[in-house]
């Protein structure tokens, strides 16, 4: 069934024969990954037998638990948990209606928002087109509203209309209470016409208490664009989230050892939100990266570099884990790191920010990952994914293996984000580039880091 690998195995044992390069090595761990790879079957285990996994509750934990256990059938050693606090915010009841007229709204709480009083609030509703136009309102202007802020974002390849209207999700709820409104709405960051809203994470300054704040579903923020634009409107809000500081997550991390005293981090994130079942953010990441340690480690061949899986913490609500792991491995000599967090769709490009010698290795990984329908870019300045992007900040080098976006925001954040979702060819398709890359990294010393 795959004669490729047997070869590689069968070399890999007899280390006196003039074996194949690295590159034709990354090649045929490439093929052996595309004609079939573990990914799926490790995310249809985490995902049916854990589910969701919200940053700091049990089946955070519970998730932790299937990660140490599928580390070690990997055959990953210096398998390790490493905690951290943070907050814990829990969903409570949540519905909307405009008042007057029986028409229920679909909405879900942003994580880190507040709440409204058990029977919930009723006022007018003010409607901005976007944060811009929240940002010219007078102050005190809201008081005693609700705030409703829109925007459009657009479909692309490479998420990047998340990225320019991410503000109004992150920033709008606080800026909105400042100015006087007593909750927040917002049109989801999301493509897609279901009555699904899009959750994610709010933040509050530090010293403002934070407000109740949801997002609508696409067909429910224009319905409510709609009547504003004829008249007042009235919402009826219920959102009772609770939420404690004295939360506790972790990192899990797992190791295939080097010759040298180089790292490799790859990984995904653990936590996902609560509303779907955590499968393309990021079970998909875990099961990609995880996959693609496991075919190396399958292989018999022996890394330079150690190749290190993480599986990040609490993600989704502001970072956690990436933050805390860069800070607890500030003196390891991470050369490289990648995460895989944009969903189980094909990977389209690839990028990277490494230190000017690296860029030998990357043009390999290239001319590997090219027959996978994979084009390079030359810019060089890869920010790398969430949780990396500390790691970056500190030096390391990053790898960007970017997936094609195209689809990504119906799912993100949604009852929407289950198995169904996700096609076994594309995510082998990730595996395939992963381990080919990964293991160019990982055989070869030239210098990565950026300082
Ligand atoms: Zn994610």
């Amino acid at each position: 069934m795959r004669p490729t690998l047997a070869l590689l195995l069968a070399l890999a044992a007899t280390p006196a024969l003039a074996g194949p390069s690295r590159v034709e090595q990354a090649a045929m761990l490439r093929d052996a990954a595309l004609a079939a790879s573990d990914a799926l079957p490790l995310l249809t285990d985490l995902t049916t037998r854990v589910g969701q996994r919200l940053a700091a509750t049990p089946a955070e934990a519970r998730g932790r638990e299937w990660a140490k256990a599928a580390m070690k059938a990997a055959g990953l050693v210096n398998i390790r948990e490493e905690p951290f606090t943070m907050p814990v915010w829990e969903r409570g009841a949540e519905s909307a209606e405009i008042i007057g007229t029986g028409q229920k709204l679909a909405i879900a709480a942003l994580g880190t928002s507040g709440a409204t009083p058990p029977e919930g609030i009723t006022a007018e509703v003010v409607y901005f087109a976007d944060y811009a136009a929240l940002q010219e309102a007078a102050p005190g202007s809201l008081a005693g509203k609700i705030a409703f802020i829109d925007h459009r974002m657009m479909r692309a390849q490479d998420g990047s209309s998340y990225g320019t209207n991410g503000v109004v999700r992150r920033a709008g709820p606080a800026l909105a209470a400042q100015k006087g409104a007593v909750a927040t709405m917002i049109r989801s960051l999301g493509t897609d016409y279901h009555r699904n809203p899009h959750t994610g994470s709010t933040s509050f300054p530090t010293g403002q208490a934070p407000t109740p704040a949801v997002a609508l579903a696409l067909p429910d923020a224009e319905l409510l664009a709609r009547r504003l634009a004829a008249g007042p409107v009235t919402v009826k809000l219920i959102s009772t989230p609770r939420s404690n500081p004295n939360g506790q997550s972790a990192n899990v991390s797992g190791d295939i050892p080097g010759s040298g005293d180089e790292i490799i981090v790859i990984g995904g994130h653990l936590d996902s939100w609560d509303i779907g079942q955590g499968v393309i953010d990021d079970g998909a990441g875990m099961a990609i990266t995880l996959s693609a340690a496991k075919a190396i480690k399958a292989s018999g061949l022996k890394p330079r570099r150690t190749i290190r899986v993480v599986f990040w913490g609490a993600e989704e609500e502001g970072i956690y884990g990436g933050r805390a792991y860069a800070e607890a491995h500030k003196t390891d000599r991470i050369v490289l790191a990648a995460e895989s967090d944009f969903g189980a769709d094909r990977v389209y490009r690839l990028s990277s920010k490494v230190a000017d010698t690296g860029l030998p290795l990357i043009a390999e990984m290239q001319r590997v990952l090219a027959p996978l329908g994979i084009a390079p870019t030359r810019d060089n300045t890869a920010g790398g994914g969430a949780d990396v992007a500390p790691l970056g900040a500190l030096g390391s080098g990053i790898l960007e293996l970017e997936q094609d976006g195209s689809r990504y925001f119906d799912l993100h954040h949604t009852p929407d984000d289950t198995l169904d979702k996700v096609d076994r060819a594309q995510i082998d398709q990730n595996v395939a580039a992963w381990t080919a890359a990964v293991w160019l990294a990982a055989s070869d010393d030239r210098p990565l880091r950026t300082k």
